[in-house]
């Protein structure tokens, strides 16, 4: 049921005739028993100013291309992102803008050229949905750094379909370039895999760079989505996890996690003790804060992730702490497409998932406060069964 879901409002891209959509595009839409011609409606959930919340909202997506899949989608993690975009913190977005980048669900059509997924096997989406395919980083399978043309999964510019601005996963389906699409094992639960695809990746991806392997003591800064992750995977890599909080409430919880030591990083004498103990940190905090005392814990050749990206300044990072020990300060953003197909199988042989929480579309609002408020453990994820049909709409 889909009780006031109201007249869609203006999409970002007209949504074609269907007649003409299928003239001038039938050469992509053949050759699939699966394919029915022109684009669909979705059910979604979005905002539509930055002050409006999330409200339920109709969005077009295209008729799958030769390259294309389009997915129906099952779950979609919420991320910090998604509350930056759609109350307009990062300024330059567009409405209505429908956030979602954790996306999983199962392949419904197929363009006529893709005969490397099946339908009904189930896919994800994370945080892009294209790249120029053409520079240097996209050759080298680091899309994620593309050069020129990186086109994220929600709110940007997508420059081979028109331009029209890209919607994310808060809606029953989704189409997106072969290219793009990620393999979820079926061994993992859906709802709990969503957030691998930005949170997952997000960690997995320094970890990976770094060799993480059997042995390394791995340090982790903060205790939220990415933080979590980061302990799950680097204990699946055979590495001892040291978390550093700020409170000592979230002690238990970090244990639980599989954290083999938790550090008050508020207690000098606690750092002190931690001083040339650690190989690499996953620093997931993204409010401004003070990196000289982690440098201290780290041994030589040591290197400290920053993933979280602070409003505020951070207060100067002393040169001396990286010098004495070949320290290097690195950032990281999520993962290539090939990295993050192989953090799913890493997890998948390893049984790693998120801590969520699964919540239906009346929920988001409240959702989005209690992520502002950090009260969730870990993740947010929205069952999209939830948001109803663009069909019960239009009977209605
Ligand atoms: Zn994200
Ligand atoms: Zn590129």
């Amino acid at each position: 049921m889909t009780p006031g879901r109201p007249v869609p409002p203006p999409l970002a891209k007209p949504l074609p005739d269907l007649d003409t959509a299928a003239n001038t595009d039938a050469s992509t839409t053949a050759g699939s028993a699966a394919q029915t011609a022109g684009p669909t409606l979705a059910a979604a959930y979005g905002a539509t100013a930055p002050d409006s919340g999330l409200v339920p909202l109709t969005v077009s997506r295209r008729a799958p291309k030769a390259d294309d899949v389009e997915i129906a989608i099952e779950f979609c993690g919420l991320c910090h992102s998604d509350v930056h975009a759609t109350r307009g913190e990062w300024g330059g977005d567009t409405y209505p803008l429908i956030p979602g980048h954790e996306i999983v669900g199962r392949v419904s059509r197929l363009g006529s050229d893709v005969d490397d997924f099946t339908i009904g096997e189930r896919v994800g989406v994370g945080c892009m949905v294209d790249s120029c395919r053409e520079c240097d980083s996209c050759l080298d399978g680091l899309e994620q750094y593309c050069e020129k043309a990186l086109v994220g999964t929600y709110g940007a510019k997508d420059a081979r379909n028109d331009g029209a601005i890209t919607q994310g996963g808060y809606a029953t389906s989704i189409v997106v370039d072969r290219n793009y699409v990620l393999r979820v094992p079926e061994t993992l639960d859906p709802a709990a895999v969503a957030p691998l695809l930005c949170a997952g990746i997000t960690t997995y991806s320094p970890l990976n760079h770094f060799e993480v392997e059997e042995g390394d003591v791995v340090g982790v800064v903060g205790l939220g989505g990415l933080g979590h992750m980061a302990v799950k995977i680097a204990k699946a890599m055979g590495a001892k996890v040291k978390v550093f909080t700020t409170s000592e409430n979230k002690f238990a919880a970090a244990r639980e996690l599989g954290a083999d030591d938790v550090i008050l990083s508020t207690d000098p004498a606690a750092m002190e003790a931690a001083n040339r103990s650690i190989d690499v940190i996953i620093d997931t905090v993204a409010a401004s804060h003070d990196l000289n005392p982690y440098f201290r814990t780290l041994r030589l050749d040591g290197a400290l992730f920053q993933l979280g990206l602070p409003e505020d300044a951070m207060p100067p990072v002393n040169p001396g702490a990286l010098i004495r020990r070949r320290i290097a300060y690195a950032g990281s953003l999520i993962g290539g497409i090939a990295e993050t197909q192989e953090m799913l199988d890493f997890c998948a042989e390893h049984g790693v998932v998120s801590d969520v929480e699964v919540v239906g579309a009346d929920q988001l609002n409240e959702a989005y406060d209690r992520m502002v408020a950090g009260d969730v453990k870990y993740r947010f994820v929205l069952d999209v069964s939830t948001l109803g049909s663009p069909a019960e709409k239009a009977d209605a």
